[in-house]
Parts: structure tokens; C-alpha cells; sequence
């Protein structure tokens, strides 16, 4: 009836998957930006410590300035143009460093892609105006050396006396900061998506218990709409306490009226002639053995007319429930006609003469009601049992011949 994309299924499942996912991707793209700042961040300390360390190493252990003749750099009279501290720090923490003279690269780790030293080129112009000129700190996210991509951080290399002599750099490849990065993203991917699965599983089985009701829900409805009214609902959906289980509720209550409405009588709630016919079937249909009483109520007529319509109604709803009484647990009785009822005792003749006595005593003897009017009635009786392979049709002729015999012979009697 409804397609795939309109089923509640569909839609409890869009609505617990989207929101995760964006979600999902919200957080991870977020993420990205928040690892990478994070990771420039840290570069940045790292790379300003060890350009610090370095200028440091050599400030602090030999005095004198800086000076560089013959492709050699001296502090003071120590020749220090031995590129060992270098590697050493590019071995143990990945970070390239250099030591410029002016603006050109005299000691340094940086290499070209070809694995050829980046020695004896170029500052890139704009360093060299901030750091040499200006005597500043110039911190690159991206910057170009010798055809490679670094993230660099440059400090002024100066005599004792304050003079800019030089440059100190140290920088890391992007690509190993990308590869770094990328790394905890794609942990942080995988993280994730691991979030997401576990949340639509979660979700899934969630809203599978809720579907599979639902579904039972709506196959007994089918039910009832198809005229069944005797089926009944799973009773796992009745005990749940939510919305789905007050709908199950509610669809039951609506059975059973309807039911009610469908089987019986509006003033008496006795069951109408049709349901009775339905019973009856069912019970030849189950070889049950049964005894047929048909009864009415004498002069009901003159009632009516004495004391009103009103009143007639209450006493036919009165003695109805004196048959229900008599029949309860035993049998079931419906109104036949008008005034007139048949009632289906599961018991033999003798039994059944017992109950039906018993019913026509207590009717005869009690005194109804009415707007302060007393009233009485008595009802005469057909009975007849149901023996061998007979129509039960033919049988309810039977009693109500007796019936209309006991009218006949002066009613208030039974007859059969
Ligand atoms: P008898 O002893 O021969 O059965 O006499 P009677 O007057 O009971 O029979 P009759 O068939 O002449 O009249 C039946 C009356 O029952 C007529 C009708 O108005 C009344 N009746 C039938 N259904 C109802 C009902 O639902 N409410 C009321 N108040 N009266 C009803
Ligand atoms: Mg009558
Ligand atoms: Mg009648």
C-alpha cells in the first residue's frame, strides 16, 4: 500500500542515520582543521626551541663574534662550520636546520629532491628583509627552499655587540607534517566512522523492535478492516508502554466494540439473531450436544400501552438480565425478536427444565419499577433438545411451536 520511501522503517532510519552522519562529518571536518592548527601550533614551538637551542649552543659556549672567510664560519677564533650538531638534531627529531651567513646558506641539513645540499643558496627575500633588516623572528607555514616545500622558523644570528650578522632556521618538511597529521586524522576517520556504526547499529535495532510492532499492529488491524473480528493481538505489544503499545490497546478496545456492535443487541446486550445463528453453527460444527429454549413475554403489548414504551424497555432489559444469568457459564441466549429470546443451554433436558423453572419463578415474582409503578410479567417457555442429526433450524421450530402451545394453554407455563 505505501511505498519503500514512505514506510515508517525508511524514515526511523533516515532519521536516526542522517543527523549521525552530518554529524559525523561535521566533527571529522572540524576535526581536521582543529588537528592541523593544533599540529602547526606545536611546529612552531618546536622549531622556535630548537633555532634557540642552537643559536644557544654557540653563544653560550664560545665567546667572540661571528666571522666567515674562506667557506669557514668562526665565533671568536673556534672554527665551528662543522655540520655534525645538525644531523644530529635532524636524525633524532625529523627538523632540518641551517646557519646562514648574511643570506646565504653555509651549514645546513636541507637537501633538494635530488638528495643535493641546499648549501650556499639564497634566503628567500622576504626572510632576509625581516630577519636581517628588521632584526625579527619570521615564522613560514609554507615556504620554498631549493624547490622543496618547509615549514620554517628563522631567528637573526648576532654578535655580541647586537650586530645581525646571519640567520638561524630550522623547518620541517610539509610533507612529513602532512604525514603526520594525516596519520591522526586517519585515526580520528576511523574513530569516527566506528562512532557512526555503532550509532545506526544501535539505532537499527532500536527501531527494528519498534518497526516489527508496528507490524503486527498493522496486519491485525488488515484483519479487522477484511469483517474478522475474532482474532486477537500479540499480547507483547498490549504490555509495552509506550504510544505503540496504547495503539495495540486501543485497536483491541476497537475490536471488541466492534464486535459487540456487530454481535449484539443495543438494549439488551444479549446477542442479536444473526450471532446467535454464527454460535449455533459453531456448535454443530464441534458436535456439541445443546437444548433450545424459546421464550416470550406475555402480554407484552398491554404493558407498552399501560405504562409506556420507556417502561416496556426497561422491563425487556431487566428480564434480559435474568436470562443472562440463567445462561451464564452454561450457555448464551440472544433476542430473537421484539420480545421474544432464545436461549442455548449446553445441558440436557432435565437440567435445562431445572434452570428454565427457576428463571420463570424469579420473573413472575419480581416486582419492576418503574416511575413509581409496580409492575409484573411472566413469560411463557418452549423447550426443546437437540437429538441425532436434525437441522438446528428445525429444532428452534420445535420450541417455538411448544412456545406458541404454552400461549395457547394460558402463557405464564413451561412447555416441552
Ligand atoms: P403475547 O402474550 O401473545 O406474546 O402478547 P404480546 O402482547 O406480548 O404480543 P404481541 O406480539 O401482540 O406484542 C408484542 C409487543 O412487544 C408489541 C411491541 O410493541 C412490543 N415490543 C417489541 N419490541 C419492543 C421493544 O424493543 N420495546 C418495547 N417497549 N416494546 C417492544
Ligand atoms: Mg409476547
Ligand atoms: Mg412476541
Amino acid at each position: 500500500m505505501n511505498s519503500k520511501r514512505n514506510s515508517i522503517k525508511w524514515k526511523l532510519l533516515s532519521i536516526s542515520l542522517l543527523p549521525t552522519t552530518l554529524l559525523g562529518a561535521a566533527i571529522f571536518i572540524f576535526g581536521i582543521f582543529l588537528i592541523y592548527g593544533l599540529a602547526a601550533d606545536n611546529i612552531h614551538d618546536e622549531l622556535e626551541t630548537t633555532t634557540y637551542v642552537l643559536k644557544g649552543c654557540f653563544d653560550l659556549t664560545v665567546r667572540g663574534d661571528y666571522t666567515y672567510e674562506d667557506g669557514m664560519l668562526k665565533k671568536g677564533s673556534i672554527n665551528i662550520s662543522d655540520s655534525t650538531m645538525l644531523y644530529d638534531i635532524k636524525n633524532k627529531s625529523e627538523i632540518d636546520t641551517t646557519i646562514f651567513w648574511r643570506d646565504t646558506r653555509i651549514l645546513t641539513t636541507v637537501e633538494n629532491q635530488y638528495g643535493v645540499s641546499a648549501a650556499g643558496t639564497k634566503a628567500d627575500q622576504e626572510v632576509a628583509r625581516m630577519v636581517l633588516e628588521e632584526g625579527e623572528n619570521f615564522f613560514a607555514k609554507r615556504i620554498q627552499i631549493d624547490g622543496r616545500d618547509f615549514i620554517g622558523y628563522y631567528t637573526p644570528l648576532q654578535n655580541e655587540g647586537g650586530e645581525i650578522v646571519g640567520m638561524i632556521f630550522a623547518g620541517k618538511p610539509t610533507e612529513i607534517v602532512y604525514r603526520n597529521v594525516g596519520k591522526i586524522i586517519l585515526w580520528f576517520l576511523i574513530f569516527s566512522m566506528l562512532a557512526i556504526l555503532f550509532s545506526s547499529v544501535s539505532s537499527r535495532k532500536f527501531s527494528k523492535g519498534m518497526i516489527k510492532d508496528i507490524d503486527l499492529i498493522k496486519q491485525y488491524l488488515r484483519t479487522i478492516s477484511d469483517g474478522n473480528l475474532v482474532g486477537s493481538i500479540d499480547k507483547r505489544i498490549t504490555k509495552r508502554r509506550d504510544e505503540i503499545g496504547e495503539i495495540g490497546v486501543y485497536a483491541e478496545k476497537m475490536c471488541i466494540a466492534l464486535k459487540n456492535l456487530v454481535e449484539l443487541d443495543s438494549l439488551t446486550a444479549l446477542y442479536n439473531r444473526r450471532s446467535c445463528n454464527n454460535q449455533l453453527k459453531a456448535l454443530i460444527r464441534e458436535n456439541k450436544k445443546f437444548t433450545v429454549v424459546m421464550c416470550d413475554i406475555d402480554w407484552f403489548k398491554k404493558i407498552n400501552d399501560q405504562y409506556g414504551h420507556d417502561c416496556g424497555d426497561y422491563i425487556l432489559t431487566g428480564i434480559s438480565a435474568m436470562i443472562r444469568d440463567s445462561v451464564d457459564g452454561c450457555g448464551f441466549a440472544s433476542r430473537w425478536g421484539g420480545e421474544e429470546f432464545l436461549l442455548i443451554y449446553e445441558l440436557d433436558l432435565e437440567d435445562v427444565k431445572q434452570k428454565v423453572e427457576m428463571l420463570a419463578e424469579h420473573i413472575r415474582n419480581y416486582i419492576f419499577e418503574y416511575e413509581e409503578k409496580q409492575v409484573r410479567v411472566t413469560m411463557t417457555f418452549g423447550i426443546k433438545e437437540m437429538t441425532g442429526n436434525v437441522p438446528y433450524e428445525e429444532v428452534i421450530k420445535e420450541a417455538d411451536d411448544k412456545l406458541y402451545t404454552g400461549k395457547r394453554n394460558g402463557r405464564n407455563q413451561i412447555v416441552f
